[in-house]
């Protein structure tokens, strides 16, 4: 007993203590933090590759929200340090479509920090003129390379496109927008809010891949990637949506694009 208590204690000793595992800073003065074994063990990836290849960045995704799932979010980037460095210049690795909900906030639930995340929220991740001016403008003028769209489980946006009750005001167009997806997705099997949510994302994907005039040429191009996805709630996880990951254009080396996008002077 008396051994094992002690080879318990040793043990204890050896790993970070649990000051450390809540507080990155405390870890980073312990030197841990971003050795190699410590970027594998939080499926950290590298800023810059994150922004320049769109497949890096889903990477990027995937691995901030496992993190986030797991408990061992590190918070990257969210310190005035942080902010200073990106004070004169963004370089947002993901446009993120999402919805308003306040049990979706994206840069925690990816575990993400400033300078990382473009994000455009509306009720079911509708969009209108200004939503796509915004996506258009991360892409355009920020160099963004990944889109997501994003809904998530038990959308209020997606019920109410659902039941279809009498609405005041705006919210109507909300419904009015969802409703093609509600229609599209009656007779599949399972639970019809689950698949209308998947469905409103599906439909969304492709609103996206066919906005004219510079998404649409981007996509095609193999300049920019936009797939969908569907947060759950009981979990914390996001799922990519295979169907969105499947026959893509092929990328075009981001060096090359990157120069013909290169500000004139
Ligand atoms: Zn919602």
């Amino acid at each position: 007993m008396l051994v094992s208590a002690l080879r318990q204690g040793a043990s204890a000793q050896r790993r970070p203590a649990a000051p450390v595992k809540s507080n990155p800073n405390a870890k980073r003065r312990a030197g841990a933090i971003d050795s190699v074994q410590w970027r594998r063990e939080h499926y950290v990836v590298n800023r810059d590759s994150a922004f320049l290849d769109p497949r890096a960045g889903l990477r990027t995704l995937r691995g901030g929200n496992r993190r986030f799932v797991e408990n061992k979010s590190i918070r990257p980037r969210q310190d005035l340090a942080a902010l200073l460095k990106v004070e004169k210049k963004q370089k947002p690795f993901a446009v993120i479509v999402g919805c308003s909900d306040s049990r979706v906030p994206h840069e925690i639930l990816f575990d993400q920090g400033l300078g990382d995340l473009f994000i455009v929220r509306t009720a079911g991740q509708v969009m209108a003129a200004a939503s796509y001016g915004s996506i258009e403008f991360a892409s355009l003028v920020l160099g963004t390379r990944l889109v997501v769209v994003m809904g998530h489980q038990s959308c209020g946006a997606v019920d109410a496109a659902l039941k279809r009750p009498d609405v005041p005001g705006h919210i109507v167009t909300l419904i009015n927008s969802i409703k093609h997806a509600v229609a599209e997705s009656k007779d599949q099997p399972g639970d019809p809010l689950d698949n209308a949510i998947r469905q409103n994302v599906l439909d969304q994907v492709e609103e996206l891949r066919d906005l004219d005039p510079i998404l649409s040429r981007k996509y095609k191009n193999g300049e920019v990637l936009i797939v969908g996805a569907v947060y759950r709630l009981h979990d914390g996880q996001v799922e990519f949506l295979p169907e969105t990951l499947k026959n893509l254009p092929a990328f075009r080396p981001a060096a090359v694009s990157a120069a013909e996008e290169a500000p004139k002077h």
